[in-house]
């Protein structure tokens, strides 16, 4: 059985006979939610039947789901994928003006950032881009009616790095972006890599193109070295030369996300280093105050520390948020669910 989620509009057409049915089925499945065939009256019964043999439109069954008292929702999802049972960790973070569905691209992480739990997990498997795309679906029809269909944005920010799976997630945030499906805008999508440099200028080159993040955390090559092994193969200046050239659009910035870790990326000198790295990029950077978790050897900065942090960069004009912590009672950090409830039965 092939997963409906993993094609794009074209191949399914290029596979259905007749092939505008790829659109009539784009429409019944990402628009209309139909979660069988039978529900799709417009097409014969014996139709019906075949593309029920052929296809599966199933979306991940929940392992755990976790609410917070914020309304943020997070969930263990039980991959269709593959046959070997892994978990991806998906988020619902509802807001007032816009709600945000973060997602995984891999199944743990190769890229061992020390501050991250995901990173200690190691890498499993990358995520087919039908795994990619029912996370987007399943958030979706769990938290928001059909007439709030769209009113959320899409970060790729969950387990994983993007880039390392480059093929399957382009695939996915093309399928995310179809008119005939979700129709999901470019600019309601960010992709956020540790700074694989190669991808980076090869996602440049695409005729769509998701918002981009740069995970930072680390504004000399000796702190960016010890937090981020990768920055070793591609060092910051290599990296900030290939953000400056990315393609943006009018009134488009690239985000830095920087993680402030108590007595290591917090103090003033920190971010006068930030400022002077990110001069001449249209830039918004994202301050993260750390998730503690008892298997992270570093902590929190004082609430003091995050001020002045910030205080720096916006005296120097560069736009500087402090994220929120949302779902802090359910996770303290990305990872952490699936190493605390992976082996446990739902
Ligand atoms: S911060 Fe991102 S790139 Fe680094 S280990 Fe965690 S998931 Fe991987």
């Amino acid at each position: 059985m092939k997963s409906f989620f993993d094609y794009e509009r074209p191949e399914l057409a290029a596979m259905l006979h007749p092939s505008f049915r790829s659109t009539q089925l784009f429409k019944a499945v990402y628009q209309r939610r139909v979660e069988n065939f039978d529900s799709i009256t417009e097409l014969s019964k014996g139709e019906r039947a075949s593309l029920a043999s052929e296809w599966d439109i199933r979306l991940p069954a929940v392992h755990r789901r976790f609410e917070s008292v914020d309304g943020t929702r997070r969930y263990l999802l039980r991959l269709a994928g593959g046959d070997d049972g892994e978990l991806a960790e998906t988020v619902f973070i509802p807001e007032e003006t816009r709600n945000t569905i973060c997602i995984s691209s891999q199944v743990g992480c190769a890229l061992a950032c020390t501050f991250c739990l995901t990173g200690q997990l190691g890498l499993t498997r990358n995520l087919t881009a039908g795994e990619i795309v029912t996370q987007v679906l399943f958030a979706q029809r769990d938290n928001l009616s059909e007439e709030q269909a769209g009113s959320f944005n899409i970060v790729l920010m969950g387990m994983g790095e993007p880039l390392h799976n480059y093929d399957n997630v382009m695939k996915a945030i093309r399928i995310l972006h179809d008119k005939h499906g979700l129709n999901m805008s470019m600019s309601r999508i960010t992709l956020s890599t540790a700074g694989l440099l190669p991808a980076i200028q090869q996602l440049a080159t695409e005729p769509d193109i998701p918002n981009l993040a740069i995970s930072l955390t680390g504004a000399t090559n000796t702190k960016r070295n010890e937090l981020m092994p990768i920055n070793r193969k591609y060092p910051l200046e290599e990296l900030l030369a290939a953000v400056r050239q990315f393609p943006l659009k009018h009134r488009q910035r690239v985000t830095f996300e920087y993680v402030l870790l108590k007595g290591i990326t917090d103090s003033v000198e920190d971010a006068r280093n930030l400022v002077k790295l990110l001069r001449g990029i249209r830039a918004k950077v994202n301050l993260i105050p750390l998730n503690e978790a008892d298997e992270l050897d570093y902590q929190r900065p004082t609430e003091l520390a995050i001020q002045r942090f910030q205080q720096v960069l916006i005296d120097n004009n560069v736009e500087a948020y402090v994220r929120k912590n949302r779902g802090n009672d359910i996770s303290a950090a990305c990872g952490q669910l699936m190493k605390k409830w992976s082996d446990i039965p739902a």
